[in-house]
């Protein structure tokens, strides 16, 4: 009996590990839409004008279908000089990003097990560096003149969570006694966070 109990829970523990995996499952198909997909304009700057100086192209399934069950995506992203893509991280893709014109300051943290330790680079034109899936990351164009940077995400649809918007611009709040216990500030400080627009720089 116990042996039937051992052999019942490793079959719900193997099954629960494969519904609990972050990343794309292997493709069944050669591909999954047969549509001439094309996106036009990768090579025309954006926007950047707006409170957080940067803009980010991000072409997942969504904008291309025939990316379905593919696993990646394609992004560009602008920066107004000292512009920034805030803290944020993708739930289901790893990212590989190269600096195409200027400089950035970038950088990702661990998890809490890894006692949350930053790694970071300054990256000039031609500079390659990779945010792990999940690693809350930024960049930041610490120079007067815009940057470009292009960037491959191991998903058909990666995801974002914006960390100010996600925590402070949540729909409905979150009760800001939870916050002001959280980081450890007054409540007025979570009020004046609450109440701010929080920008959303992906398009
Ligand atoms: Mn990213």
């Amino acid at each position: 009996m116990k042996g039937v109990q051992f052999l019942l829970s490793l079959a719900v523990l193997a099954l629960a590990t494969s519904i609990a995996s972050a990343s794309d499952p292997s493709p069944l198909q050669d591909f999954c839409v047969a549509v001439d997909d094309l996106f036009s304009g990768l090579n025309v700057p954006r926007d950047t004008n707006n409170p957080v100086g940067s803009n980010v192209t991000q072409l997942n399934v969504d904008k291309i279908p025939g990316l379905n069950t593919l696993g990646i995506t394609l992004a560009r992203i602008d920066y107004a000089p000292f512009g920034q893509n805030p803290p944020h991280t993708h739930p289901r893709g790893s990212e590989i990003v190269v600096v195409a014109k200027g400089t950035l300051y970038v950088g990702f943290v661990s998890s809490n097990q890894d006692e949350n330790r930053l790694f970071t680079k300054v990256l000039n034109e031609g500079d390659v560096f990779v945010f792990p899936m999940g690693m809350i990351h930024f960049q930041f164009n610490p120079r007067h003149i815009p940057a470009i940077a292009f960037a491959g995400l191991s998903s058909q649809n990666a995801g974002t969570i914006t960390i100010a918007n996600s925590v402070f611009g949540s729909d409905p709040s979150i009760n800001p006694d939870v916050l002001a216990k959280a980081f450890q500030v007054d409540k007025n400080v979570i009020d004046k966070l609450q109440k701010q627009f929080w920008y959303d720089n992906n398009n």
